[in-house]
């Protein structure tokens, strides 16, 4: 399917999401488990607390015993059983986590009990029932669904499955994503340039790209301009990739063979979209590997990554929503439009009303990598007549923390 409209990026992102399917299960230990995706939701097989447990150090009694002094029949510890039973009359010395034993009902801290040889007397007796006690299940009912499936398991997540006593986790398998560099141009970064040659940047951008956006990078390389290597090194590549990622080649200049080889190897379901940068992006399929053609402008390749690759992981992560979230952004400079939608490397901040504001980084060239500089987020500028002005709202992709404060200019 071939097209020569230019396909919105709303439609593009449409069809990434109903072509790329979620990747299979695999099981890891809790250990090894940070930041992977959970692939089935958590339901706790066990009462956290799962036994009621003492929340300040203190003597375990009963709320509305009327005696005027209890005797001290013992103690209990954390990570001790204890068979000790309050009755009226009594009270067990007990620490922080400690099992509250049978009888008691509430825990006295230690600072509200004068402490006689072998007996205590409460100062305040306005005890009630339950005082500085975890009931069994307090914070998780056995049953309660705790974790979502498409949740990344970060510290606190973590933490949950390990009260819990979750030895091995189900996560999503992560995309094994390739890297293929095109140009006759280009060097390897470190060696030294003859006339008319560039250092490839693309392939060590799009190797960290695809290791943030929790991808496992499997192989990164350069082709030359030949239809012949092209196709054999893409042959190679994608039975060991889920998802692989070319730049250069895509646009329609003489030595621009991506286009032509995944035109006979692939299902090409776009190639040209209404966006700035990135005009020419191709998507297609080989088999089950996902193939995106980027373009070959460093800054073009990495918005392409940023909005339709991190999707296809989101989608094979499973993770919703799969596509960018935006807010809306109140402009503080000019801007200037152009005849599709652009995806200006900006810069977001909280302002002194609590509203967000945002400006974009400068020059906007799509070969200079150096907007991308101090960005934390995207703007997204529909094409109109005319720039925006001070003032005006627009959408904005937020990637990276937001500041508290203007740059300084
Ligand atoms: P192409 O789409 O192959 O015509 O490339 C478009 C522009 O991006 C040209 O100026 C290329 O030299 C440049 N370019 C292509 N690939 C890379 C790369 N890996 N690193 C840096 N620049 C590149
Ligand atoms: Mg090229």
């Amino acid at each position: 399917m071939t097209q020569n409209r230019l396909l919105p990026p709303d439609e593009a992102l449409a069809i990434v999401e109903q072509v790329v399917q979620r990747l299979p299960v695999e099981y890891v230990r809790l250990a090894e488990a940070a930041e992977r995706v959970l692939a089935e939701p958590v339901v706790a097989p066990h009462d956290v607390p799962p036994f009621p447990a003492a929340t300040m150090d203190g003597f375990a009694v009963i709320h509305d015993d009327a005696s005027p002094w209890r005797e001290v029949i013992g103690e209990v510890y954390a990570g001790q059983a204890g068979d000790l039973e309050v009755t009226p009359g009594t009270a067990v010395r007990i620490m922080t986590g400690a099992p509250v034993p049978r009888g008691a009902d509430a825990v006295v801290p230690i600072e509200r009990v004068e402490l006689r040889d072998d007996h205590i007397i409460v100062r305040d007796v306005a005890l009630r029932a339950g005082e500085n006690i975890r009931p069994v299940g307090a914070d998780v009912h056995a049953g309660d669904r705790v974790l979502p499936a498409g949740t990344v398991l970060g510290p606190a997540e973590l933490g949950v499955l390990a009260s819990l006593g979750v030895g091995t986790v189900a996560v999503v398998r992560r995309p094994r994503v390739s890297v293929l560099t095109t140009g006759d141009e280009l060097v390897e970064p470190g060696e030294p340039l003859r006339p008319g040659q560039i250092w490839d940047s693309n392939r060590l951008v799009l190797a960290a790209a695809v290791q943030r956006a929790g991808a496992e990078l499997v192989w990164a390389g350069r082709a030359p301009d030949t239809p012949e290597a092209l196709r054999a090194v893409l042959e190679q590549r994608l039975a060991e990739s889920d998802i692989l990622l070319t730049t250069g080649g895509v646009s329609v200049g003489d030595r621009d063979f991506v286009r032509d080889v995944l035109g006979e190897i692939a299902t090409v379901y776009f190639r040209r979209l209404f966006m700035k940068p990135g005009k020419p992006l191709h998507f297609a399929t080989v088999g089950k590997c996902v193939v995106f053609g980027l373009p070959g402008n460093p800054v073009s390749a990495l918005v392409g990554f940023d909005i339709f690759v991190r999707t296809a992981i989101r989608r094979m992560l499973g993770q919703e929503p799969a596509r960018p979230q935006t807010v809306l952004v109140t402009l503080d400079q000019p801007v200037q439009t152009s005849d599709r939608i652009e995806y200006q490397r900006g810069i977001v901040w909280v302002g002194a009303d609590g509203r967000l504001y945002g400006r974009n980084t400068g020059n906007q060239q799509s070969s200079r990598l150096a907007s991308f500089v101090g960005a934390n987020a995207y703007l997204v500028i529909p094409p109109r007549e005319g720039p925006y002005a001070p003032g005006e709202r627009v959408e904005a992709i937020v990637w990276g923390a937001l500041r508290s404060a203007p740059p300084v200019p």
